[in-house]
């Protein structure tokens, strides 16, 4: 059945993409961040992770 293994192919990504959300957001806890500003948020150079400075 296609279907049947289009599903375990499925799972199997999300379970992937799981993972790799995890590591990236362990990887931004763990950072000592060093934030490069622009106009309406920051980037850390570092890890990537973006902070908004307006809300
Ligand atoms: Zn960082």
């Amino acid at each position: 059945m296609k279907a049947q293994m289009l599903e375990v192919e499925i799972k199997e990504v999300k379970e992937y993409l799981a993972s790799l959300e995890k590591q990236l957001q362990e990887l931004q806890e763990n950072c000592d961040h060093h934030f490069q500003e622009n106009t309406y948020y920051e980037t850390c150079l570092k890890c990537n992770k973006v902070n908004s400075l307006y809300y």
